[in-house]
């Protein structure tokens, strides 16, 4: 179990990603629950005033970063040396 010291620590550093435990100690404790839902709120605000990009994976989407290489180099270089 998580005390309220390390939940909030964890909310204020990652207040998008819930782990279980802190799941289970919200259910637990209305007042870190409160705190939980007042650090994502906060959150969004301060994303939008900064106007940076909204966070396309909402809960913890392991990072599946597929599609970056579009256009392959080796296709080209090839050709100048066969002359
Ligand atoms: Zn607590």
């Amino acid at each position: 179990m998580l005390s309220c010291a390390e939940f909030r620590f964890q909310v204020g550093a990652e207040p998008r990603k819930q782990t279980v435990q802190q799941i289970l100690h919200g259910i637990g404790c209305p007042s870190c629950l409160r705190y939980l839902i007042a650090m994502r709120n906060l959150e969004r605000v301060l994303l939008k005033a900064f106007s940076v990009d909204p966070p396309s994976e909402h809960l913890s989407s392991g990072g599946s970063r597929l599609g970056t290489k579009a256009s392959d180099p080796s296709h080209h270089s090839s050709d100048k040396s066969q002359k």
